[in-house]
């Protein structure tokens, strides 16, 4: 990735290219995003420039060996770390990221604006929590310690070091205060209050910041077409069950419940679940006055705000925790039509 290729964040961009060129290359940043803007591929093209054979312009050449072989995610000092689980996919007892690296790299590469319910349907595990465990920490600790293969930075890109438990993080602690020399560590976090304080402490933060509309609709442009119809299905459901409330309508609310009940799978209720839980909480910037960091799309602003302007104020802080609720019952598999009905009847009531 070159930073040529990213979509917004031109600052950050500049910010990454001028530490490394004066040689302040922080040994452990620590990116915060809001879901989708891109921390990702801000973090490839920097790694990529910092070993880039050919520098030219403030960007990596994108041709020489090194660089070839970042497009592809298979530089051999620059390693990933992201939450996993057991899963169809792996066959190992105590799965590690590097279980599941042949699927991160076709998602990461096909694309980087990937969320975490992307990459948690790319390694078969959707209907469980990812979480960093301590096995992690070992299998990275292991890398680092080795010499690197070629002469440039060795690089750790951590993917949501929220989902690290504290025996991870107390067994990593060392290394990032104290990395080896030309390591870096680079955290990605979309929740930066819940990365655990010693971890945080000794990073260098960079909020990469929320895409313009414009290149919001760049960036979904370049998702995969399967991603657009998901997103359309449950816009529609959304909206339909949204309008039946604040029509008043009972029984229009709970056909709508049903039909989110008849979603194929329980991984497809639950992406419902975060995608309409996404809906509300944009729902309350805009009540809040903080549109403009809310991350709407272009096509749902109208909708969004209609609601806003409708609904009372106490209503998304409690719909919110109402679906929260609701996705954890169906990782508990609570029958999926009493689930529904129920959520649609605090709606009804709570708005
Ligand atoms: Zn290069």
């Amino acid at each position: 990735m070159r930073f040529a290729d990213i979509i917004g964040n031109a600052e950050v961009a500049r910010a990454l290219v001028s530490m490394a060129d004066s040689g302040r290359v922080a040994h452990a940043m620590l990116m915060y995003e809001n879901e989708g803007c891109g921390a990702m591929a801000l973090a490839l093209a920097y790694v990529q420039y910092l070993n880039c054979a050919a520098p030219r312009g403030g960007d990596s050449c994108g041709e020489c060996p090194s660089c070839r072989q970042m497009a592809k995610l298979v530089h051999p000092d620059v390693h990933f770390v992201f939450p996993v689980n057991k899963g169809p996919k792996s066959s190992d007892d105590k799965p590690v990221s590097e279980s599941y690296l042949k699927y991160w790299r076709e998602l990461v590469t096909a694309d980087p604006y990937f969320t975490e319910a992307d990459l948690q349907k790319a390694i078969g595990i959707e209907s469980k929590n990812g979480l960093i465990a301590v096995a992690e920490a070992k299998s990275i600790i292991g890398k680092l310690s080795l010499t690197a293969v070629a002469d440039g930075y060795k690089a750790v890109i951590f993917y949501l070091p929220e989902k690290m438990n504290q025996e991870t993080a107390n067994r990593l602690l060392k290394m990032v205060e104290e990395p080896p020399a030309k390591t870096l560590f680079i955290f990605i976090t979309h929740a930066p209050e819940k990365v655990l304080q010693t971890i945080f402490s000794r990073c260098q933060s960079i909020r990469v910041m929320p895409l313009s509309k414009d290149e919001a609709e760049r960036v979904k442009a370049l998702k995969p077409a399967d991603d657009r119809e998901e997103y359309a299905l449950f816009m529609d459901l959304f909206s339909d069950l949204m309008n039946s409330i604040l029509a008043r309508d009972l029984m229009g609310t709970l056909e709508c419940s049903e039909a989110v009940a008849a979603l194929e799978s329980r991984e497809k209720q639950k992406a419902f679940c975060i995608f309409a839980g996404n809906c509300i909480r944009k729902i309350f910037m805009v009540q809040q006055n903080l549109a403009r960091i809310a991350d709407i799309e272009p096509q749902e602003e109208a909708f969004i705000t209609s609601v806003a302007a409708r609904c009372g104020k106490g209503f998304c802080a409690k719909a919110m925790s109402d679906i929260e609720k609701v996705v954890s019952m169906i990782d508990r598999n609570v029958n999926s039509k009493i689930l529904f009905c129920d959520l649609a009847d605090r709606l009804f009531i709570s708005i």
